[in-house]
């Protein structure tokens, strides 16, 4: 990416840290294997438990539950999915519940479970992405196995009320997961404050590498591996330590619960100066997900009469990186399933939207630098547009 180029993809993924960089740098010297015995990889192992302890302790776990390293968010959602084979057989309970905007990698790994005569029930949200709990409450049942469903969602930003979920869920003991990649580093929460069984977590979202995750299981549940033929993480996810990844998510993870306060203050003014412009100087707008609980970085809008990817090629020619709704839904030509899902299914919203999403390293000067250029290119594509109303 060339310098003058403005990020604003940060959902998608995040620039590494250069401290994480350079911890990675480090580790790539210590090349040794995490399960060997002699002193250079135990040295290894160390790194390894040194990165869990300081990922919990931004995640609010405690010391005895289990934290597994992963490939990343899929991973992690897949096992929790995966899990549900033995724990249904175990359990009999048959129901598993998940809200309509879920990341693929639940709603896919959910959709799998049919194959093994479980059934999965999708949860409706209101306009502004909101799990409609009322709903929730009369479909679970003495037969919820496991109800999933995202702390903070990635393409509108809408931070779900999950306490409350546990809380109703728990009068059914039905197991509950979030998948937290988008909150983590972005949202103040604990894991034991939530009471959730299961958390998905990914360290290229705070500034951290890609492949690498997590996943956090309660010690109670059941949990079952994805991946057989290895001993490590108590044979919950075989497969020799990728300890520079492992090291270098520690190191995002510590930056991140050091800078947290000061870095979402500057964030969170960012994106308001970014909506406040945009509403200001772009006529018929829409602000998509909640207007209170949401992350602080994420802006997700409708310009009426203007098409997404047009919107985004005419900013990515002149050096601004957005994207239309999640970097998966990028190559499909298919509607966001997020946006129609909080628009009735309107698809004027779903093709007519925009995400920015911003992070610690983005400036004043680059926010209004957007500002200057995003009106004109609304008002050629509106001029172009036969849905214009
Ligand atoms: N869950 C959410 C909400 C995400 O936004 C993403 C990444 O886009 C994932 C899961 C997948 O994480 P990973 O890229 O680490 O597999």
């Amino acid at each position: 990416m060339s310098m003058n180029r403005i990020y604003l993809d940060n959902n998608a993924t995040t620039k590494i840290d250069d401290s994480v960089s350079k911890a990675m740098d480090y580790v790539e010297k210590h090349y040794e294997n995490a399960s060997s015995m002699h002193e250079s990889g135990r040295r290894s192992r160390k790194m390894i438990e040194d990165a869990r302890l300081s990922i919990k302790k931004l995640i609010g776990a405690n010391e005895d539950d289990k934290l597994v390293f992963t490939s990343g968010g899929t991973e992690s959602n897949n096992t929790v999915f995966h899990s549900m084979i033995s724990a249904y057989k175990e359990l009999g309970k048959n129901e598993v519940v998940i809200s309509k905007i879920e990341h693929p990698s639940v709603i896919e790994s959910a959709k799998e479970l049919e194959n093994y005569g479980l059934k999965i029930r999708f949860l409706d949200v209101d306009a502004e992405g909101r799990v409609d709990i009322a709903r929730f409450e009369k479909i679970l049942n003495k037969n919820t196995l496991l109800v999933s469903v995202m702390l903070a969602n990635n393409e509108i930003g809408t931070i779900q009320d999950i306490k409350k979920i546990v809380k109703l869920s728990k009068k059914h003991q039905t197991l509950v997961h979030s998948d937290a990649v988008q909150a983590l580093g972005k949202v103040r929460f604990s894991v034991e404050d939530l009471g959730v069984d299961y958390a998905t977590f990914s360290a290229h979202k705070i500034h951290g590498p890609k492949g690498i995750g997590a996943l956090f299981i309660r010690s109670d549940v059941p949990v079952s591996p994805l991946l057989f033929g290895g001993h490590q993480e108590n044979c919950l996810r075989g497969g020799t330590y990728n300890t520079q990844a492992i090291y270098g998510f520690g190191e995002a993870a510590k930056i991140v619960t050091r800078d947290f306060n000061e870095d979402a203050v500057r964030i969170r003014r960012l994106r308001e100066l970014l909506k406040e412009g945009i509403c200001s100087r772009i006529p018929d707008v829409k602000i998509n997900g909640s207007q209170d609980d949401s992350l602080d970085n994420t802006l997700s809008v409708t310009f009426w009469g203007a098409e997404g990817e047009s919107m985004l090629l005419a900013l990515d020619n002149e050096g601004v990186e957005v994207s239309t709704g999640s970097a998966c839904a990028a190559f499909g030509t298919k509607p966001s399933h997020v946006l129609m899902a909080i628009s009735n299914g309107d698809p004027e919203v779903a093709h007519g939207s925009i995400r920015f999403s911003l992070s610690k390293y983005n400036t004043k000067e680059e926010i209004e630098r957007v500002l200057e250029i995003l009106p004109p290119i609304i008002d050629r594509l509106r001029s172009f547009s036969t849905v214009r109303r």
